[in-house]
């Protein structure tokens, strides 16, 4: 596991980082770390080599490779399998000719072949998104803060939605900005409920689930993936957990049942999520050669992210992603840091991120530091956890450390170099 990287090797002469820009390698409590970042201190510090292999490299650490700061080196055959056919399906289409199921036709046909001939299917439903943002079911875009590019976050005791970056916040609009329509709405389905109607669409088919619920169990996760992996399931439904790991020769389908999810997540990643999430996913279907589909639901199927993974364009995405982050300055143009307080009474923690914030934009105007922005204070994107309040400043900038000693440090705060959210 990632504190594997702090193991006390005597002569450590390689690090494999493997499946490199994982958000798994990012460990969000104390002590907080990003695995990527300690292997590369590591590998300076000892002299040992660093080899980070992904099929999806995060957007930062491959611009360091384009750029030279990394050799790269390309593997351009598959290793085994066949690529399966990638599908965009638009769910607009299906809400205008009357469809409002979460299951699109395309996806319904595709997953009842499959059972017909015996064959796996995996339904992905990334449940992060947790109706936290907001949708327009007609023209499949999300109400966006004008200056972060990252969808605002609906938060119920403001009645309105909040940029989780930068603090700007709006009242919920009744109608979308860009198309007028009023079916807009908060977006999310959990896997329970996509099992519960997956039973009810194929009553004979097996079905097994797999997510944090029930991946709790001691047992729980390898008994759901030795059951379908021995073939005695024919649809597997579940979130990230069933993206990792084995080999399953005999799943020729897999449905994204929310590729809008990721998309609209508020952070400065989504594309990059979206893309490594259906790459992913893809590769999860024909392993054995025997032709495979997977069918991609989404209201953006013009998303550059959705396009490249869907032609398995890796280039082409950092491409088209590139202008993005450079116009928000966002990584690799920048770095990000974010101070998050947290306390059980609301008011308390939101007045004193203020005066951090406050303190910190003097402190580096006093000190001629200059190149770092801060932004908020505003509302974490999870806003209440486990009983306790947190609201966040956000630093953006160049060698951001040299704001550290000015913000405030104890059990009530945290500071957060490039934050998964
Ligand atoms: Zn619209
Ligand atoms: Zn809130
Ligand atoms: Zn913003």
């Amino acid at each position: 596991s990632r504190s594997a990287v702090f193991a006390p090797i005597p002569r450590l002469g390689l690090i494999c980082l493997d499946e490199e820009g994982s958000a798994a390698y990012k460990q969000d409590r104390t002590p907080r770390y990003e695995t990527g970042w300690v292997a590369r201190r590591l590998a300076s510090i000892t002299g040992a080599r660093l080899v980070a292999g992904s099929a999806t490299p995060s957007v930062a650490t491959y611009s360091q490779a384009v750029n030279g700061g990394i050799a790269l080196a390309r593997l351009t055959e598959r290793v085994r399998g066949r690529d399966a056919h990638v599908e965009l399906v638009d769910m607009r289409d299906e809400a205008a000719e009357g469809n409002r199921q979460p299951l699109s036709r395309r996806l319904v046909e595709v997953v009842s072949r499959a059972l017909e001939r015996e064959e796996q299917t995996i339904l992905y439903l990334n449940r992060r998104g947790m109706a936290t943002f907001v949708m327009c079911r007609d023209c499949g875009r999300s109400v966006q803060c004008l200056g972060c590019s990252v969808a605002l976050v609906q938060h119920a005791e403001i009645e309105g939605l909040v940029c989780h970056y930068c603090g700007y916040s709006r009242a919920m609009p009744s109608v979308c900005d860009f198309c007028g329509s009023r079916n807009i709405r908060g977006l999310g389905m959990g896997t329970q409920r996509l099992e519960g109607m997956v039973k009810k669409l194929w009553p004979s088919a097996r079905v097994l689930r797999l997510d944090s619920d029930v991946a709790r169990g001691p047992d729980s996760y390898f008994n759901v993936w030795e059951t379908f992996s021995e073939q005695r399931a024919d649809i597997l439904v579940g979130t990230q957990l069933v993206t990792r790991g084995l080999d399953l020769p005999a799943v020729t389908c897999v449905g994204v049942v929310d590729a809008d999810l990721p998309l609209h997540f508020p952070d400065y990643r989504s594309a990059e999520s979206t893309f490594s999430l259906v790459a992913q996913v893809a590769g999860r279907a024909g392993r054995d050669g025997r032709s495979s589909r997977v069918v991609v639901q989404t209201s953006n199927p013009e998303h550059y992210a959705l396009q490249c993974a869907a032609e398995g364009d890796y280039q082409g995405f950092y491409e088209a992603e590139l202008p993005a982050r450079k116009a928000f300055v966002f990584p690799p143009f920048a770095d990000l840091a974010v101070l998050t307080r947290t306390d059980r009474d609301d008011t308390k923690a939101a007045s004193s991120a203020r005066e951090a914030a406050e303190a910190i934009a003097t402190g580096l105007l006093r000190e001629g530091i200059d190149g770092i922005r801060v932004m908020g204070p505003s509302p974490a994107f999870i806003h209440k956890l486990r009983g306790e309040y947190r609201w966040q400043v956000t630093l953006k900038g160049d060698g951001l450390e040299r704001a550290r000693h000015l913000a405030p440090r104890g059990k009530d705060w945290s500071f957060d170099v490039d934050p998964v959210t």
